[in-house]
C-alpha cells in the first residue's frame, strides 16, 4: 500500500539547507497499525507529512496504492489526500466556532454533501465515538480527550484508507491517550491502516510495528507481539 524507497528531504532556509530524511526505506501494509519513534528533530512529522501529500521529498521513490506520486499531478494527488487519506493532529486542529456535529461534518461539506444529510452522517459518527449527546457542544466545552475522538470522527468520516496521526495523544494525560488509542486500535481492525507518530513509548507498544528514526534515518524495526498489540480494552461512553 505504501512503500518508499530511498527517501530524502532537506529544508532550505535562506543559505542554509538541513538533511532531514536521509535515505528512508520503508514498506506498510494495507491493514497495518504502524508507530513512529524517534525524539524531537529526528524527522518524523516530515516523514508523517511526505506521507499523507502534505509535503514533497526530494528524491527516491514514493509508491501509493501502485501510483508513483512524483509522477502524478497535484490534481490527482489532492483527490488521494481527500479520498484516500485522513489526519489526525496533537493539537486536534478544531473550528472553534463550530460544534462538535459541524466538525465532525465538515469534510462531507467539501464534498458538497447537503447540509441534512451530512448532519445525520456526523451523528452517526459521533455516535460511534461515545459522543452521542456531545454533538451540539462546541470545542472548548470538550476535554482533551473528547477533541480528539471528535477529530478522529472527522477523519474517519470520508471513509479514508489510511489514517495518519502526528502525536494524537500528545496533549492528552496518560488515561485519555490509552482510550484514544483503543479508538485507533479499532478503526484499525475495521480494516484502515493506521499510522502513528508519538514520542511515548508506552503508546508506540500498543501497536504491530514501531519504526524507530535516528537523525532522518530507520535505525530499527522492532515487531510488536500481535495478541498484546491487539488487546482491546472499551472505551467507556460519556
Ligand atoms: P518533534 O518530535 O519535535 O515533533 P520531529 O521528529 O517531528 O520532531 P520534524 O518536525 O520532522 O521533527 O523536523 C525535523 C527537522 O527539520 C527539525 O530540525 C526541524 O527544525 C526542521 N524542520 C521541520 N520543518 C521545517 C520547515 N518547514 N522548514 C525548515 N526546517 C524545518
Ligand atoms: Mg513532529
Amino acid at each position: 500500500m505504501i512503500r518508499l524507497q530511498n527517501i530524502h528531504k532537506s529544508y532550505i532556509t535562506g543559505t542554509n539547507k538541513l538533511h532531514v530524511l536521509k535515505g528512508i526505506d520503508l514498506h506498510i501494509k494495507e491493514g497495518e497499525l504502524v508507530s513512529i519513534m524517534g525524539s524531537s528533530g529526528s524527522g518524523k512529522s516530515t516523514l508523517l507529512n511526505i506521507l499523507g501529500l502534505l509535503d514533497n521529498h526530494d528524491e527516491g521513490v514514493y509508491t501509493l496504492n501502485q501510483e508513483e506520486i512524483k509522477a502524478m499531478s497535484e490534481t490527482k494527488a489532492a483527490k488521494l489526500r481527500n479520498n484516500l487519506l485522513g489526519f489526525v493532529f496533537q493539537s486536534f486542529n478544531l473550528i472553534s466556532f463550530k460544534n462538535a456535529m459541524e466538525n465532525v461534518a465538515l469534510p462531507l461539506y467539501y464534498q458538497k454533501v447537503a447540509r441534512k444529510k451530512r448532519n445525520k452522517t456526523a451523528l452517526e459518527y459521533l455516535d460511534k465515538m461515545g459522543l452521542k449527546d456531545w454533538a451540539e457542544h462546541m470545542p472548548n466545552e470538550l476535554s482533551g480527550g473528547q477533541k480528539q475522538r471528535v477529530a478522529i470522527a472527522r477523519s474517519i468520516i470520508t471513509q479514508p484508507k489510511i489514517i495518519l496521526a502526528d502525536e494524537p495523544t500528545g496533549a492528552l494525560d496518560s488515561a485519555t491517550s490509552v482510550e484514544v488509542m483503543n479508538l485507533l486500535k479499532e478503526i484499525n481492525q475495521s480494516g484502515i491502516t493506521v499510522i502513528i507518530v508519538t514520542h511515548e513509548n508506552d503508546i508506540a507498544h500498543m501497536t504491530d510495528r514501531i519504526i524507530n528514526l535516528k537523525d532522518g534515518r530507520i535505525e530499527s524495526i522492532i515487531e510488536n507481539n500481535k495478541i498484546n498489540s491487539k488487546e482491546t480494552i472499551r472505551v467507556p461512553q460519556e
